[in-house]
This record gives structure tokens, sequence and C-alpha cells, in this order.
């Protein structure tokens, strides 16, 4: 796996500023890299730590020299990945396999239940290495990803060795969760922030990089609020046919018809995960937003449900921005309801059954004028 700045999608910014430092030769003992999940800061990490180890000292890795080599296998001496993993696979096997997947697996995403905590073992041995000089070159770097979840007795080890003058180390700590690390590792470390990334990056990506075509690239990007790791992780399912039920159910609450509304909630409500049937509203979400782009006249490629412009075009003439606003509130009142334990079903009748009722005569035009997207 290419561990370069260059090859990391967006995050400018963080990356301008770290490779200043690198050209200044100002190393810190610690940074801390604050950003949501999976926007590229264990990535840049790593490629900091590979533009410190590789051979030629500028301010990018080469990508090709053998100290290169060696940190994009994750097997450098001086390069030190640690990760959170369960307590059941915290055995050097486990470790060593996951490693492995990421060294490999270019689009390697880490996803790990709430009880994952980074290895204690690897932590003791890793400190008691700390004490001799690095093993090739002038600096060792430790990449602590997801840092918030250490535990006590390992924040206050880290902590010596983070006060050490002098020290030959730097540690670049991960996290999403910054409020959750204490203050007196906070304070220790120089921050470097890493923000959403921008729709068409992720579409870029997923498309140059990952192989996905232009339609469920598009998709996928819309869903993926900012997250390459989730756009990533949302490419294993069949997003095009779950947009078009979330839209389908749409097009049957608007013709008002109370069976029909009935089928279609109980159609959203039949996920039997949650994850699903946020999933459903998420699109649904972005079909309005879509209408409204096409009421405020916005380029159609900036449309996440471009493939279905004529669709589009034919609901966004028979609603106005108003009733647009209405249809959101009242998905916003599903949200609210689920998370408030109303049952799903409830929650998608309420709402799919106000969804055509919108006062102006026209409604029953507007019922067959909404096209049954199927
Ligand atoms: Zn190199």
């Amino acid at each position: 796996m290419s561990m370069r700045f260059e090859d990391i999608v967006g995050q400018e910014r963080a990356i301008a500023t770290l490779r200043g430092t690198l050209r200044e030769g100002r190393i810190p003992n610690a940074y801390l890299f604050e950003g949501p999940w999976g926007v590229g800061k264990t990535r840049t990490a790593l490629a900091l730590a590979a533009a410190l180890v590789c051979r030629t000292g500028g301010d990018d890795a080469c990508g090709t020299c053998e100290a290169c080599l060696r940190v994009a296998r994750l097997q450098h001496p001086d390069v030190r990945f640690l990760f959170p993993v369960m307590s059941d696979e915290d055995d050097p096997e486990s470790i060593a396999e996951v490693l492995g997947e990421v060294a490999n697996d270019p689009h390697h995403v880490f996803t790990y239940e709430k009880a994952a905590s980074i290895r204690i073992g690897l932590t003791r041995d890793l400190l008691r290495e700390l004490a001799y000089k690095p093993y090739e070159g002038r600096r060792r770097v430790i990449v602590l990803r997801d840092a918030d979840r250490m535990r006590e007795d390992q924040y206050s080890a880290m902590l010596k060795t983070l006060e050490e003058p002098g020290a030959s180390t730097l540690w670049v700590l991960t996290t999403a969760r910054p409020q959750r690390l204490p203050p007196t590792i906070r304070s220790r470390c120089l921050k470097v922030r890493f923000r959403p990334l921008r729709e068409e990056e992720i579409e870029g990506y997923l498309r140059e990089r990952a192989g996905v075509s232009a339609a469920p690239a598009r998709l996928l990007a819309a869903l993926a609020a900012g997250s390459l790791a989730r756009a990533l992780v949302l490419r294993g399912e069949n997003v095009a046919g779950l947009r078009d039920d979330a839209l389908r159910q749409l097009g049957a609450a608007n013709t008002g018809d109370p069976s029909r509304v009935l089928a279609a909630a109980g159609e959203a409500a039949s996920w039997s995960n949650r994850e699903k049937m946020r999933r459903t509203l998420e699109f649904q979400f972005l079909l309005l937003r879509d209408l409204l782009r096409l009421k405020h006249g916005v380029g159609e490629d900036t449309l996440v449900n471009r493939d279905r412009v004529a669709d589009l075009r034919k609901v966004a003439s028979g609603v106005d921005v108003r009733e647009i606003r209405r249809r959101t509130a009242l998905l916003e009142e599903v949200v609210r309801a689920i998370d408030s334990n109303v049952t799903p079903e409830a929650a998608f009748f309420s709402a799919y059954a106000r969804w055509g009722k919108t006062l102006p005569q026209d409604a029953v035009t507007r019922a067959s004028t909404w096209p049954s997207w199927s």
C-alpha cells in the first residue's frame, strides 16, 4: 500500500502543515490528529512516518526506497502502528493478521465494537523498547489509532515518555473523539485538524481507485456524509436497490391511498435493523435535497439522483420549496420518533399518511405526476 501524502484524498491543509514542519525539521514530540471517522487521519499519520524514515529525507516519502517499502508493509522496525482490538483478538497472530490486511488492502476500513481497546501487551513491549535508540534512523514513529480507546494505565505510561526531553520518538495519535482523551495527553500534543471530505472527493476516489461505476459512486459519496470509510463500508450493499425502494415508498405515500400508504410504511419498517431504516430515510432526505437544488436552478451534475433526473423534474414541477420543507420536517419527525422508541411502522405511517396531503387543490394532480420510481 502506498503511504505517501500525495495519495491522501483531500486534507490539503493538514498535509501542507505537516510538510512544512518536515521541511523545517521542527518535529514535535507528539501530534494529535483530530477529525471525524474515515477521513484519512491514520493514512496521513503513516505517510508522515514514512516521510520521516524515507532515505530521501524530503517532505514526502519517495515510496520506493527500502525504508518506504518496509513502512508500506508495516514492517519497519522504527514505525509502529497501534490500533484498538477486541480482547478476544488480543494475541500476536490476530494483530499480525490485521496489519497484513491494512498493508495489502488499500481500501481497508477499521471497524470495531464499542469495547475495543488498545492492546495492552503491545503497548508494554513498546514502552520497554522506547528506552533504546531507534534501529535505523534518527527517529522512531508510533502511530496510535483511536487513542481515545486507551486505558488509564496506558495513558500514564505514555505520558512519561512524552515528557522526556530530546526524545527520539514521535507519537502520532488519531482520534474522532478528542474530548475523551485526558487533558494531560491533549495538552502535550500538537493538534492537526482533519475535515470531512467533499462528496466529489469521495466520488472520485470510488471511481478512480476502487473501481465503482458512476451512478453507485455518486450515491455512495452522498450517503457517506464526508467519510470515505463509510462509503467503502456501504460499497458492499445494494445501495441503488435500497434507494429505489425508499423512493418507491414515497411514490406510494404520495397517492394518499390508505392501503398503499399502510403498505409503504410496513415495508419501510420491515427492516429488522435500524441501520437499514436509517438508510431509507437518508435516501428520502437526499431526494428532497435534490428537489430543492432543482428548485434553485442548481446544475444537474450536483444531484445525487442524477440518474433519475427526468423523474425528479416531474416531481419538482408539482411541489414548491415550502412543500419540500414540509416533507423534510415529516422525515425529521420519523427520525425523532424512532429514536424515542415509537414503533417504526407507526412512525413511518404517520409521515407517509401526511406526505401527499398538502392542502392545495392540486393534490390529486400531484399524486398522478409522482412517478412510480420503479
Ligand atoms: Zn523512501
